[in-house]
């Protein structure tokens, strides 16, 4: 099967340039200005960027919490994934305690195998750090698995600061990476007995329980942390200007530090948990200040920033409704998993804060490589896998949940104008969405990973 895509503007590693793009059997052939060679299909790009299939790196599908589970699996979540030029995503197989890391990698797999329309991987997230956990982790790497992921906070989560270390310096010597959720949980504990004696239930009170100060001291004790250890670690969803201070100033020490944001903190405000509903804005960390937008518009331009996840974690309002009035118990998340690019194409590119190829780096290329997946994934470049992005940058449309395809009544982006909008995907070389609709599903592979390539090292 040949595929020519004709006509666009292809966004390779730092250049873009006018050219064809020809695939062959789930292989990107030849780039060249003019290819005049047969093909059983060709798709016209003209007018529209050509880019590597972007990589979630931060998805959280079909996942148990102790009184529900998310309302995205992996046949909704990727669905909605894929027609928003998601080829990828990295989802967190999570290790319940007393589990051990092979049950839940196959718990996961159950999950996902054959149901997935995007590519599919797995982060390891895990709920314990001892001899029988180290000991499972060889056997992970032989599976594809070369991340992982440890919480500072959730009582069913958490790990010690002196675990974290001794698993950064571990994997430090495996080439595997560690992703750490950063918040100081004693700090958070005693901020939501504080608002709780003063009467406040509401869901602005989740910002206030957890503001930057919370999130930044997990930051910082992360990279004392990274730093004792002698090894990388990456922070996920880095919501706030404070914790890009703690990251520069270790950075300036020599810590090697991967840093992780989300859409949201991008364009939402802390000013939304005064609407009606806003227990769909509630997830952790919570939204922030114009500064902190700020702030990190300015860190996917200088580089601060690598790559772009959604934290895709879907509740309907029913089950946000879990919280009884309080907004220490609703489910913590958003549903984001389908409107990554168009987000960031509209605040970052459009805005004239990142170019294209910057935008190809952080929502594909920089994951590729921190994640092992480069240059089979990440690039255009001939011999790589034709996972291919065909987006049109001049389509104005409007976020709702009521078309876009998770599984869930909201969004945090409800309403929002946007102006791009991914046309045409291939996935290995077939073509799953053609102008904006899924016409073949269930095409999604399972991503084995090699060791991380860590470009800050
Ligand atoms: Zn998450």
């Amino acid at each position: 099967m040949r595929t020519i895509i004709r006509n666009g503007t292809v966004v390779r590693e730092g250049e873009r340039i006018s050219a064809d793009v020809l695939t062959e059997n789930g292989t990107i052939r030849r780039i060249a200005p003019q290819i005049d060679e047969p093909a059983d299909r060709e798709i016209d790009a003209t007018g529209c960027y050509v880019l590597p299939g972007f990589i979630d790196t931060h998805t959280h599908l079909d996942l148990d919490l102790t009184n529900t589970v998310t309302a995205d699996n992996f046949e909704t979540g990727t669905r909605a994934a894929i027609v928003g030029g998601t080829t990828t995503v990295l989802d967190f197989a999570t290790q319940d305690r007393g589990m051990t890391l092979q049950e839940a990698l196959d718990k996961w797999h159950r999950k996902a195998d054959g149901k997935s329309s995007c590519n599919y991987g797995f982060h390891m997230a895990m709920s314990e750090w001892n001899e029988a956990r180290k000991a499972e982790i060889d056997a992970m790497i032989a599976q594809g698995v070369t991340s992982f992921k440890m919480y500072m906070v959730y009582p069913a989560m958490r790990v010690t600061d002196g675990q974290i270390y001794d698993a950064l310096h571990f994997m430090e010597r495996k080439d595997c990476i560690v992703g750490v959720h950063c918040e100081n949980y004693d700090l958070l504990n005693a901020r939501i007995r504080e608002l709780h004696e003063a009467g406040r239930f509401d869901p602005m009170a989740h910002a206030e329980s957890r503001p930057d100060a919370v999130e930044a001291a997990g930051v910082s004790t992360l990279m004392k942390t990274a730093e004792l250890a002698e090894a990388p670690a990456w922070v996920v969803h880095v919501s706030c200007e404070a914790s890009l201070d703690e990251m520069e100033t270790a950075r300036g020490r020599g810590v090697e530090v991967y840093a992780e944001t989300c859409p949201q903190y991008l364009v939402l405000d802390i000013a939304q948990y005064r609407e009606p509903d806003a227990e769909k804005y509630i997830m952790s960390p919570p939204l922030r200040y114009a500064h902190d937008r700020e702030a990190l518009l300015n860190a996917l331009a200088d580089g601060s920033i690598d790559f772009i996840g959604t934290d895709h974690c879907s509740f309907t309002m029913a089950q946000k409704a879990l919280g009884n009035g309080d907004f220490a118990g609703v489910p913590n998340g958003g549903a984001g998993i389908q409107n990554r690019a168009e987000l960031v194409y509209t605040a970052a590119v459009r805005s004239g804060i990142i170019s294209i190829e910057k935008m190809a780096a952080l929502l594909s290329e920089n994951a590729a490589r921190i994640f092992g997946m480069y240059p089979k994934k990440g690039v255009l470049s001939e011999g790589s896998d034709a996972d291919i992005v065909v987006f049109d940058p001049n389509v104005p449309h409007t976020i709702s949940w009521k078309t876009n395809l998770h599984n869930c009544d909201n969004s945090p982006f409800e309403g929002m104008p946007v102006l791009g909008k991914t046309r045409d995907v291939l996935l290995g070389g077939e073509l799953v969405v053609e102008n904006g609709t899924l016409i073949k599903p269930h095409c999604g592979q399972y991503v084995f990973r090699g060791p991380s390539a860590r470009p800050r090292k």
